[in-house]
């Protein structure tokens, strides 16, 4: 496992043996990173794919609104409709929960 490096200007994670010139997203210098435990790398490392999970669900939750909304717009019959506006109901409720996910991940440097 290659070493983690953290910018405390703006949180950016870098891996590698060192850390790197030049922060790729503040642009401040390799004097600003300190490298993380193991402890903290190891759950960084250890959420990645969850985090990439939630990012994936939360777009094709996305998808699936719009997918509603036009289902919506085509107005077939009040039943058909009602299906659209429960499951773009649902589909909320399932991004949203992802969201607070990640943002319990994030606050708990689980990124
Ligand atoms: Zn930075």
């Amino acid at each position: 496992m290659k070493k983690l490096f953290k910018c405390t200007v703006c949180g950016f994670i870098s891996e590698g043996e060192e850390a790197p010139e030049k922060c790729p997203k503040c642009n401040m210098g390799k004097e600003k990173f300190v490298e993380l435990s193991k402890e903290d790398a190891d759950k960084i490392y250890q959420s990645d794919r969850t985090n990439d999970i939630h990012a994936e669900i939360i777009v094709l939750a996305d998808k699936i609104a719009k997918l509603c909304n036009e289902g919506i717009e085509i107005k077939l019959d009040p039943m058909c409709v009602a299906a659209f506006e429960k499951a773009k109901n649902e589909v909320w409720t399932i991004k949203q929960r992802s969201k607070a996910e990640l943002a319990g991940h994030m606050n708990k440097g689980k990124w």
